[in-house]
């Protein structure tokens, strides 16, 4: 069954980077220390942080993020104490390394999913873009969650040098024992997106292969059983365009305190709430909040302004499509 989810203020999602350390170097990492700051929080600035949510929201759900977020020796507790205060449900997203036992320290009952990223079927494809003996690192990680009784999600980046390798992935995923596949698009934003040469090799897929490829696979995957979730990304005319920023609750929090409510904006200062003191405050005019009520016939304001190379030219016509919120997504379910 496919169908699109629509954005819902009913819960909140919690994106907590807990530190921007990585021991890897992804060429198309998105974390950028100069704007997210170069900190590992202190547990009790996490606590605190995460009671700021759970007050301001009923519960809500919790992404842990890095850089690595089990290089944080105290991602087990920041664990825990999510539950006490009564989030909904927790992930880790992982590259797969699971630093500190993190599986020894918590359980299956306490995450709902250690979630792994691979952006290829084998090592030839996934090693040049996140790093040497990443691939089997990662695999292995995936097993040795499995066999503890996780849940396990796995995200593949796309971009154009390796969607000609996403059709393999059903198949392992399957053989692996993976619950739910994310395929995700390639953001053009963090400090590599700053290099012509990259931007041009790592570029996002046109709209007719984006469209021909990946609902394909999603389809796929599902029938062997995985639920599959991908970005909407393209639009067309007769479809209603929304913003997350203005109709969903998304926090993407950062060790320096920025918390951002739209990802496509964390380059910039542009971050609509700060965290002061263990506050939550607004910051000054102009930031994102003032972008999202804008009506462009392109669709995405933030998506026209710092990646509109997967819009098309248009001679001083209406575009054919528009551009969705990079949060908006389809399920696929078996
Ligand atoms: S694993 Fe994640 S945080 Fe680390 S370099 Fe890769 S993309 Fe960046
Ligand atoms: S990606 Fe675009 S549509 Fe989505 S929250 Fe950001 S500005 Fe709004």
């Amino acid at each position: 069954m496919r169908k699109t989810v629509s954005f819902t203020r009913r819960s909140a999602n919690i994106f907590f980077h807990l530190l921007t350390r990585c021991n890897l170097r992804c060429r198309h990492c998105y974390i950028n220390p100069n704007q997210h700051g170069r900190k590992t929080l202190a547990i009790g600035t996490i606590e605190r942080w995460l009671a700021l949510f759970a007050h301001r929201h009923p519960s809500p759900n919790v992404v842990f993020l890095g850089g690595e977020p089990t290089l944080h020796p105290d991602l087990s507790v920041a664990v825990k104490q999510s539950r006490a205060l009564g989030y909904e449900s927790v992930t880790i997203d992982t590259n797969g390394y699971l630093f500190h036992d993190i599986l020894d320290k918590v359980t299956p009952k306490e995450v709902d999913f250690f979630s792994f990223s691979l952006d290829g079927p084998n090592h030839e494809v996934n090693d040049p873009l996140r790093g040497d003996g990443s691939f089997a690192k990662c695999s292995q990680g995936i097993h040795e969650a499995k066999r503890r009784g996780f849940a396990v999600s796995l995200i593949y980046t796309v971009s154009q040098v390796n969607i000609d390798h996403l059709h393999h992935m059903p198949p392992l995923l399957a053989e692996w024992g993976v619950d739910r596949f994310f395929i995700q698009v390639i953001g053009i934003r963090g400090p590599w997106a700053e290099d012509e040469c990259q931007r041009e090799e790592l570029a996002q897929v046109d709209r007719k292969t984006w469209l021909h490829v990946i609902p394909q696979v999603a389809e796929a995957a599902a029938k062997r059983g995985i639920i599959v979730t991908f970005p909407k990304v393209f639009l067309s005319p007769h479809e209603t365009f929304e913003c997350a920023g203005l109709v969903s609750a998304n926090y993407f929090i950062f060790p320096n305190g920025r918390v951002y409510r739209c990802p496509l904006c964390e380059d910039y200062p542009l971050h609509s709430l700060q965290i002061c003191d263990d506050q939550l405050v607004q910051t000054p005019k102009v930031n994102e909040v003032d972008l999202f009520p804008l009506s462009i016939p392109e669709g995405c304001v933030m998506n026209r302004i710092i990646q509109p190379y997967n819009l098309e030219p248009t001679d001083g016509k209406l575009p054919s499509y528009k551009i969705a919120c990079c949060m908006l997504k389809e399920e696929i379910s078996p």
